[in-house]
This record gives structure tokens, C-alpha cells and sequence, in this order.
């Protein structure tokens, strides 16, 4: 009886891996189609500077227009791009998207706007990344200081020698550097001291509970403290609520992102958002001394 469950086990997992495997080659396919015809788009999520209410900047978010499927979000795609090697490709792309945006931004009545670009470790290891970025901003002449490249510590661990030189040429150009997810990723900041950083965005996992949670509050307290010492910028990224945002205001965060000032928009929408000058209102302290 046990053998035969064990048995119909067995024939069950096969049956399952096999679905699996069929799957993972169709999204392959599907996903190398999509380099070919074009299906990927870039939406873009406002950074907010928390002491004016100005938009600081955007960070360009990767969604794939998959005919039949509608907006496919990243987390659905973007670990098979990496481990095919398919996001070298796709990351140039979005590279080169971001800074043919910027440059439409620069020149429009919403004027200079700072775009992010989320970069994955392994497109430093192939081709002429630092060579590609500069040639971008020099065909669409865009002052270097308006790209910013996010990057995971993680992908910082996994190659430092020609990374840390790649990085420091583009900084030297004068592109921001920042470090995204950043006290997920086991590093130390002696360590990530070696690369040429500007900015730590503070994980959404330590801001969820930050209003409820002392270690999670206690955890963005060290990381905005370590930030101000060392001369960098912070920002806490996924703020959904009123309350997260004054609890970071209130500790001297100097951006946030999050659904709560807005979800990532499409290119269309952007413009209209970038023309308004105070995007959070008046601080509420503000707003409660000018009522008495
Ligand atoms: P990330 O760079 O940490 O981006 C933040 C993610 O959090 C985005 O998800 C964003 O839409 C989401 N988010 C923003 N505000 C909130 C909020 O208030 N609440 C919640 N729950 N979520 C919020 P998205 O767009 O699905 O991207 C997921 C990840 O995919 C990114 O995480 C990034 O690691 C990766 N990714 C996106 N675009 C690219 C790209 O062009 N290249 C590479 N290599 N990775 C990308
Ligand atoms: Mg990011
Ligand atoms: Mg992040
Ligand atoms: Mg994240």
C-alpha cells in the first residue's frame, strides 16, 4: 500500500517537473520573441524629496507588454532574463530607452528630471558597459548627473574587481550610484565603501512595520544615521501610508517612494506629475499651526 502511494508519488513529481520544464522553455521562448518584436516598456515611479514636497527624481521599472498577457511585471521574468543571459540584451535596451526619455524630459516644459536604472551584476560582466552609458548620454546630450544607476549589494559581492572599475569610470563621468534593497544583502558598509556610492535606498521589508516594529524602526534609524555620516543620500523605498511618511520626516529621511505619492506610471502620465511643485502638500505641522 505505502509502495504504492510512494509509487503514484513519484509518477505525480515526474509529471509536474516535466509541466515545469515545458513552461520555463515556452517562457524562454516567448521571452526571446519579445526582445525581437519589442513587447518590453518602461514605467516610471516618482522619488520625493520629504523637507520640499519636490519630485527628486524617477526610477524606471521594466514591464513586458506580452501580447495576450497584459503588463507582466518583473519578479515573472526578469531572474529567467538573468539566468539566460538574455538581460545583457534586454538591459541595454532599457539603458538606452531611459536615456532617449531623459533627454524628451530635458527638452519639454517639465525640464531636467533624474531617471534611476535598475542594473543587473551580470551585465557587468559582459560587453562595454560603462562605454554604452556614456555613449547614450552623449546622443541624446544629456548632463551625466541626471542618470542614476541602482544596484543591489548583492550583484556589488558577486564581482568587484572589474565592476568597481566600470563603476568608477561612470562616476568619474559624473552618473549617481545607489544602492538599492540596500540591509538585505549581508554586506558590510566597509565593504561597499570600495565602490564609488551616492545613495542607499532602505529596503520596503524594513519599512512595512517601521511605525510598529522597534527593530525594524531601530534598523532605518542606523541606516539614515550611517547615511548622514557618511555624507550620503537615503531614501526609504515602498511608503504606502501617512504615517510612514512622517515617521521618516520626522527622522530626517531625505526621499521616500511608494504607492502612497504614487504607483509607477506610464510614460504618458509622467509629464503632468513632474509640473507639480509640491507633490506631499504642506507638512502637517505646518498645516496645524496655520490653523490656530
Ligand atoms: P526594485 O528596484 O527594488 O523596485 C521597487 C519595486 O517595488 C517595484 O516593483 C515597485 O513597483 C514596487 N513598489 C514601489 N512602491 C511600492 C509600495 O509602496 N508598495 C509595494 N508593495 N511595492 C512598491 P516592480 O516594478 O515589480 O519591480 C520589481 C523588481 O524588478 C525591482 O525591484 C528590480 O529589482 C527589478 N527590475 C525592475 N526593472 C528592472 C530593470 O530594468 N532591470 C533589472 N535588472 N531589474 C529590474
Ligand atoms: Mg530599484
Ligand atoms: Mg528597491
Ligand atoms: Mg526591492
Amino acid at each position: 500500500e505505502a509502495k504504492h502511494a510512494g509509487r503514484d508519488t513519484y509518477r505525480f513529481f515526474t509529471a509536474q517537473m516535466n509541466a515545469d520544464v515545458l513552461a520555463r522553455l515556452k517562457l524562454e521562448k516567448a521571452l526571446r520573441q519579445a526582445i525581437e518584436n519589442e513587447e518590453f516598456v518602461l514605467h516610471y515611479q516618482p522619488k520625493v524629496h520629504l523637507n520640499s514636497g519636490r519630485v527628486a527624481g524617477l526610477e524606471a521599472l521594466l514591464r513586458w507588454n506580452r501580447p495576450g498577457y497584459g503588463m507582466v511585471p518583473p519578479n515573472e521574468f526578469i531572474s529567467v532574463l538573468e539566468e539566460t543571459g538574455m538581460i545583457v540584451q534586454v538591459g541595454s535596451w532599457v539603458l538606452a530607452q531611459a536615456c532617449k526619455q531623459i533627454g524628451m524630459w530635458l527638452r519639454s516644459p517639465s525640464g531636467p528630471v533624474q531617471v534611476s536604472v535598475n542594473v543587473s551584476g551580470r551585465q557587468f560582466l559582459e560587453g562595454d558597459l560603462d562605454a554604452d552609458i556614456i555613449a547614450g548620454l552623449a546622443r541624446h546630450a544629456i548632463p551625466p548627473g541626471l542618470l542614476e544607476l541602482e544596484l543591489t549589494e548583492t550583484s556589488l559581492m558577486a564581482n568587484t574587481e572589474r565592476t568597481s572599475d566600470i563603476l568608477s569610470r561612470l562616476k568619474q563621468h559624473g552618473v549617481q550610484i545607489s544602492i538599492d534593497d540596500f540591509g538585505t544583502g549581508y554586506s558590510s558598509l566597509a565593504y561597499l565603501r570600495r565602490f564609488p556610492i551616492d545613495k542607499l535606498k532602505i529596503d520596503i521589508a524594513f519599512i512595512r512595520e517601521v511605525t510598529n516594529n522597534p527593530d525594524d524602526a531601530a534598523i532605518v534609524l542606523a541606516i539614515i544615521s550611517m547615511a548622514s555620516s557618511l555624507k550620503l543620500e537615503v531614501i526609504a523605498e515602498g511608503v504606502e501610508t501617512a504615517a510612514q511618511l512622517n515617521y521618516l520626516r520626522r527622522h530626517r529621511c531625505d526621499q521616500i517612494q511608494g504607492y502612497y505619492v504614487s504607483r509607477p506610471l506610464p510614460t504618458e502620465q509622467v509629464s503632468a506629475f513632474l509640473l507639480q511643485r509640491n507633490v506631499l502638500g504642506p507638512p502637517a505641522d505646518a498645516v496645524q499651526a496655520g490653523k490656530t
